[in-house]
C-alpha cells in the first residue's frame, strides 16, 4: 500500500478508533501574507515572526505554481493540484465553453463555483463532520460542490486587519457544535506595497513590520484564548515579487501587430489567442524575435507549468524574463511612469517569485529549516494535521512529513 495511505489509516485509527474527543485534536490556522517574498523577514527585524521560526519550522521557500499570481496560487494551495487540474489558470481567464470571462474584480465570476475545480480543503474539513471558517480565502465565497464553510466571509479589502484576526478566533472558541477547527487569515498589504514601491522600497519594510506587529497580536491573541497548545499555525504567501522599470520593455508592436490578437492576460505572462488565420504568422514573428521573453504555442508549453492541459489555457503564451514588462505601444505611450515598483507572475522557477512558509505548533518540530517545497503540498499536509482523509491531488505528503514530529 501506498506509504502515505498506510500513515493516514494508522493515524486515523489511533484518533479515531479510539474515539477520541474531537476537541482533543489540534486546530489548524492557515495564515497568508500576500505577495510576501521568501526573503522577507531577513530585510528588518521580525521579533514575532522569530518567534515562530525558534519555535517551529521554516521553508526556504514556497514554490508557488506558474502563473505566480493571486487567484491561481490561493487556489492550488486550497486544492493541492496544478492549475490545469482545478481550472484556475491566470488572474484572467475565458472560458470558450462557459461563454465567460474572469477577472477578480468581477464579483459574480469570483461566486460563480464553475471556474473551481478540485476539492478546496474547507469542504474536505466539511465533509469529514470537522468545521472550517474563512477570513478570506480565494474560492471560499463560492459555493464549490454545492457547499460552504460553516463560516465566511466576502472579500472586502477594507476589514480592518485586527478585526480580521479577532473574528477567526472568536470562531475557534465559540464552545459550540459551530466552533471551527479549521481557519484562514488573507491579508493584502505586503503586495500592494511591493507592487507600488518595489521590493527595496522602505514602504515594504514598513509593511514587513506591519505584519510582523499582526503576528505579535495573533499570538497574543490566541494565548489569551487557551488556543496556543491546540493549534497549529501556518503561515504561508502565494507568491513573490520582482521589480521591474522602464527600460526593460519589451514592446508588442515591434514584432507584431496587435490587432492580431486578443490579449486575456497581461504582463509578465501574456496569455492571448489570435485572430482567425493569424495564429501562425503571429508564433512566428514573436519567436523570430525571442529575447527577454519566451512564446509557446500551447502545446509546446513545457510540462512543468502544468498549465497546457486544460481547455481555458489560450492559444499562445508569453512570459516577459524576471523583471521585464510586456505591453503594446499605445498602452505605454499614454504612461509615463509605467511601469514602476514590482510585479509578480514571472516563472515559477525564478527565486523571486517563491513565497513565505512557516509553520509552528504541536505537530511541528522546533527550530528545522527544511529545504524548499511546492505550494500543491500543503493541502494534504493540512489533511493530514487535521486528521481527516484528503481528496486526490496532485500533492505527496511524503514531501512534507519531514516537518512534524513523530506522532507515536
Ligand atoms: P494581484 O493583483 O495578483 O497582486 O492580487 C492581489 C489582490 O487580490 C489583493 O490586493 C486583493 O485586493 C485581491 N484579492 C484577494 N483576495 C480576493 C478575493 N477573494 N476576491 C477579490 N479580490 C481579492
Ligand atoms: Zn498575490
Ligand atoms: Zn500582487
Amino acid at each position: 500500500m501506498h506509504m502515505k495511505k498506510l500513515l493516514l489509516i494508522l493515524f486515523l485509527c489511533i484518533t479515531g478508533c479510539a474515539s477520541a474527543e474531537k476537541q482533543s485534536e489540534p486546530k489548524l490556522l492557515l495564515v497568508s501574507f500576500d505577495g510576501f517574498r521568501y526573503d522577507y523577514l531577513s530585510k528588518t527585524d521580525t521579533p514575532n515572526f522569530d518567534k515562530l521560526v525558534k519555535s517551529g519550522v521554516i521553508s526556504d521557500g514556497l514554490i508557488p505554481v506558474f502563473p505566480s499570481k493571486t487567484f491561481p496560487n490561493y487556489y492550488a494551495i486550497a486544492t493541492g493540484l496544478y492549475p490545469e487540474n482545478n481550472g484556475f489558470i491566470g488572474n484572467n481567464m475565458f472560458d470558450s465553453e462557459m461563454g465567460l470571462f474572469f477577472s477578480m474584480g468581477d464579483r459574480e465570476q469570483v461566486e460563480n463555483p464553475e471556474w473551481y475545480g478540485g476539492e478546496p480543503i474547507w469542504n474536505t474539513v466539511e465533509k469529514n463532520g470537522k468545521k472550517a471558517g474563512t477570513m478570506f480565502w480565494v474560492g471560499s465565497e463560492a459555493p464549490i460542490q454545492d457547499m460552504r464553510p460553516t463560516f465566511w466571509k466576502r472579500y472586502d479589502g477594507r476589514v480592518p486587519n485586527k478585526e480580521r484576526i479577532d473574528t477567526v478566533l472568536h470562531w475557534m472558541t465559540l464552545e459550540s457544535d459551530n466552533e471551527i477547527d479549521f481557519g484562514t487569515l488573507y491579508f493584502s498589504f505586503v503586495d500592494s506595497q511591493g507592487h507600488r514601491h518595489g521590493t527595496e522600497s522602505q514602504e515594504v519594510i514598513e509593511a514587513i513590520q506591519e505584519a510582523d506587529e499582526l503576528i505579535g497580536y495573533l499570538l497574543e491573541q490566541m494565548k489569551k484564548k487557551n488556543l496556543l497548545d491546540n493549534t497549529n499555525l501556518m503561515i504561508v504567501s502565494d507568491h513573490g515579487m520582482a521589480d521591474v522599470s522602464r527600460e526593460r520593455l519589451i514592446v508588442l508592436d515591434d514584432y507584431i501587430d496587435p490587432k492580431d490578437i486578443e490579449i486575456i492576460s497581461s504582463s509578465p505572462v501574456i496569455m492571448m489567442n489570435a485572430k482567425p488565420g493569424k495564429l501562425d504568422e503571429v508564433y512566428s514573428a514573436l519567436k523570430a524575435g525571442e529575447e527577454h521573453y519566451r512564446v509557446y504555442k500551447k502545446e509546446n508549453l513545457p510540462e512543468r507549468f502544468r498549465l497546457k492541459n486544460h481547455t481555458r489555457t489560450p492559444a499562445l503564451i508569453m512570459i516577459a524574463d524576471l523583471g521585464y514588462t510586456i505591453n503594446t505601444a499605445d498602452f505605454i505611450s499614454e504612461r509615463e511612469n509605467y511601469p514602476s515598483g514590482g510585479t509578480h507572475g514571472f516563472d515559477n522557477q525564478e527565486k523571486e517569485m517563491h513565497a513565505l512558509f512557516l509553520a509552528s505548533g504541536p505537530a511541528f518540530k522546533e527550530g528545522l529549516r527544511v529545504e524548499e517545497i511546492e505550494s500543491i503540498e500543503l493541502y494534504e499536509l493540512m489533511a493530514y494535521l487535521l486528521g481527516i482523509e484528503p481528496a486526490s491531488t496532485d500533492g505527496n505528503l511524503e514531501n512534507s512529513l519531514n516537518m512534524l514530529k513523530e506522532r507515536l
